[in-house]
C-alpha cells in the first residue's frame, strides 16, 4: 500500500516539530498539520513569552538595587504597550524561523486542523485552504495540552496564561488562582511589574511535589516581596461589578480585583482529533496512552508531549519527537527520564534536579542532608531581601549526590551543570573535591561541608 506521506505530524510544538525533521533528515517524506501557531506553546504562549516577561518584570527590583550602588535612575515606569509590541515581534520572528527550519528540512507544512477519518487517513481543515485529505503510513500526534479552569459559577470571566499574555492593559490588581509553575511564575511577573497581586492556593503549601524546604522557603520570599499569598483558599465565585471583580472565597470573605487568572493546570488537547475513528486508549488522567516507544493502542500512531502527560516541558516533548523518529527511520533511541533538571522562573528562580529530600528518605531511609541559606552579595547594601538558598542530597552509603536544589538568582543556569555531574554519577566527595570560582553564589555547592542533618 503506498501513502502520500511516511511520516505525518499533528502538531507542530516542541515536540511535532523535532520529530518531523529529525524523520525527513533520515530520508523519510514527511508532513506536518498546525491550526495555530509554529512552534507550539513553548514559543507562543509558555516558556519564550514567559521568559520574555520575567526579564522585563524583574526590572523594578533591578532599579531599586541600582540606586544601592549609587545610580540615579530618576522615576521608572513600565510602558507596557512597549513590552507587548516586542514581545509580538518576537514571537512572529520565531515563527517564521520555524517555518523556515520545516521548509529546509523538506517537511510540507499544511495549515489546518487535522482530524483521524481512519488510522492512515488524516483531514485537514483550514478556514483559507478548505478541506483536504491525506494518508501517511506512520502518524504522530503532537498536539500538546490546554489550560484547564475549573467550574467555578462566574468562570467566563477569568484569563488563562494564554490570555494573560495578550492583555492590552496592565490591571491594577490581579488574583491567581493556582499553586504550580505558572501561578508561581505569574505572580513574580505581574508584582514585578507594579500589579497589586493575590495568589490563591486551595492547600497549606504550594508546589506540591516540590522539595519541602523549596516549597517553605519560596513562600517566605513571595510574602517578603509583597504578594498576599493565600493558603487553604479556594474561590466559589466570581461576580462582576463595574470594572472590578468580586470573588466568593470559601471562607465566605470576599476578594475584590480587577483581573483574576487561573493557573489550574492543564488537560491533553484531543477534542476534535477524530480519536473515536480509531482505536486510542486513553490514561485515568486522559492522556493518550503510550508505550515506551511512544506507540499508541493503534500500532501506526505514536504520540509524545504533554498530550502523553508525565513531564510536562519543552525538553521532554523534544526528545520524546527525536526518539520517535530516530527509532522509526533511524536506529532506536530511548528517552532518559532520569534526572531531569526543571526551573520555575519565579524571582528569584527554583531549580531542581533529582530527589526531593521526602523521596530521598522514602527510597534510601540514610540520607545526609547539607543546606544553606544566605544573602546574595549583590545584595550586601540592601536591607531586608531575598535569601538564596541551597541544598543537596547525598545517599549515605555510596555517598552520591541524589537531589540538588536551589532558589536564587539564576538557580536555572547554576542547576543545569550539577545535572550533568549528577547524570555521571558525581558524589558529595567530587564535589568537595571541586575547587571553587569565587566570588559566586555558585560556589556555595562545593563547599557544604557541614550536615544539617541526618
Ligand atoms: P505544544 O508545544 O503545545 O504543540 C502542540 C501543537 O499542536 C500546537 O501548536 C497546537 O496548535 C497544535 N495542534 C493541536 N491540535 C491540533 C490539530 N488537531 N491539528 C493541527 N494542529 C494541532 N516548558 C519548559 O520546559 N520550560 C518553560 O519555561 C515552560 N514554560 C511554560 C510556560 C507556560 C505559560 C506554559 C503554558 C507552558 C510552559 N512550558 C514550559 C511547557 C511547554 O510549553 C510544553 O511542555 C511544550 O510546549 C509541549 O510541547 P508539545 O509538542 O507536546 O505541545
Ligand atoms: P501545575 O500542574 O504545575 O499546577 C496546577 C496547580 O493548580 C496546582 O497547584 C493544583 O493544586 C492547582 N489546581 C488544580 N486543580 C485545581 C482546582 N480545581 N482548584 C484549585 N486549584 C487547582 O500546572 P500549571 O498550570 O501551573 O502548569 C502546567 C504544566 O506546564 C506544569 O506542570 C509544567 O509541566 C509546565 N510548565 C513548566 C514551566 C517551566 O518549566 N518553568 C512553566 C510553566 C508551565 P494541587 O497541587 O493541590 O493539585
Amino acid at each position: 500500500m503506498s501513502y502520500d506521506f511516511d511520516f505525518f505530524v499533528i502538531g507542530a510544538g516542541s515536540g511535532g516539530v523535532r520529530s518531523a525533521r529529525v524523520a525527513a533528515n533520515l530520508g523519510a517524506k514527511v508532513g506536518i498539520a498546525e491550526d495555530r501557531y509554529l512552534g507550539g506553546t513553548c514559543v507562543n504562549v509558555g516558556c519564550v513569552p514567559k521568559k520574555l516577561y520575567v526579564y522585563g518584570s524583574h526590572f523594578s527590583e533591578d532599579f531599586s538595587l541600582a540606586k544601592s550602588y549609587g545610580w540615579d535612575v530618576g522615576s521608572a515606569f513600565l510602558n507596557w504597550d512597549t513590552l507587548l509590541k516586542n514581545k509580538n515581534d518576537e514571537i512572529e520572528r520565531l515563527n517564521n524561523v520555524y517555518a523556515n527550519l520545516l521548509d529546509k528540512a523538506n517537511v510540507e507544512l499544511l495549515p489546518g486542523r487535522a482530524k483521524f477519518i481512519d488510522a492512515h487517513t488524516l483531514e485537514i481543515n483550514d478556514e483559507k485552504e478548505g478541506s483536504r485529505r491525506i494518508t501517511a503510513d506512520k502518524i504522530l500526534i503532537a498536539t500538546g495540552a490546554w489550560p484547564f479552569v475549573p467550574d467555578v459559577p462566574g468562570k467566563e470571566h477569568a484569563i488563562t496564561s494564554n490570555d494573560a499574555f495578550y492583555i492590552e492593559q496592565l490591571p491594577h490588581s490581579i488574583a491567581i488562582v493556582g499553586g504550580g509553575y505558572i501561578a508561581i511564575e505569574f505572580a513574580g511577573i505581574f508584582h514585578g511589574m507594579g500589579v497589586e497581586t493575590h495568589l490563591i492556593y486551595r492547600g497549606p503549601l504550594f508546589l506540591r511535589g516540590f522539595d519541602q524546604s523549596v516549597r517553605e522557603h519560596m513562600a517566605n520570599n513571595l510574602q517578603k516581596k509583597g504578594i498576599h499569598v493565600h493558603f487553604n483558599t479556594d474561590v466559589t465565585a466570581i461576580n462582576r461589578n463595574g470594572r472590578s471583580l468580586s470573588l466568593t472565597l470559601n471562607d465566605g470573605q470576599t476578594l475584590d480585583t480587577e483581573s483574576v487568572m487561573y493557573a489550574t493546570g492543564r488537560v491533553p488537547k484531543i477534542e476534535g482529533l477524530g480519536l473515536e475513528n480509531i482505536n486510542i486508549t486513553l490514561t485515568e488522567t486522559g492522556h493518550i496512552a503510550a508505550n515506551a516507544t511512544f506507540q499508541t493502542s493503534t500500532p501506526n500512531v505514536y504520540a509524545v508531549g504533554d498530550v502523553i502527560g508525565g513531564k510536562e516541558l519543552t525538553p521532554v516533548a523534544i526528545a520524546e519527537g527525536s526518539a520517535v523518529a530516530n527509532s522509526l527511520f533511524g536506529s532506536a533511541v530511548d528517552v532518559d527520564y532520569e534526572h531531569i533538571a526543571t526551573a520555575v522562573f519565579s524571582q528569584p528562580n527554583i531549580a531542581t534536579v533529582g530527589m526531593t529530600e521526602e523521596e530521598a528518605r522514602k527510597q534510601y531511609g540514610d540520607v545526609r542532608i547539607y543546606e544553606t541559606s544566605f544573602k546574595h552579595m549583590k545584595h550586601s547594601f540592601v536591607g531586608d531581601t531575598d535569601k538564596t538558598f541551597m541544598k543537596l542530597i547525598v545517599e549515605d552509603q555510596t555517598d552520591k549526590v541524589i537531589g540538588c536544589h536551589m532558589i536564587g538568582a539564576d538557580a536555572g543556569e547554576i542547576i543545569q551543570g550539577i545535572a550533568v555531574a549528577m547524570k555521571a554519577g558525581a558524589t558529595k566527595a567530587h564535589f568537595d573535591s571541586t575547587i571553587g570560582i569565587h566570588p559566586t553564589a555558585a560556589e556555595e555547592f562545593v563547599t557544604m561541608r557541614e550536615v544539617t542533618r541526618r
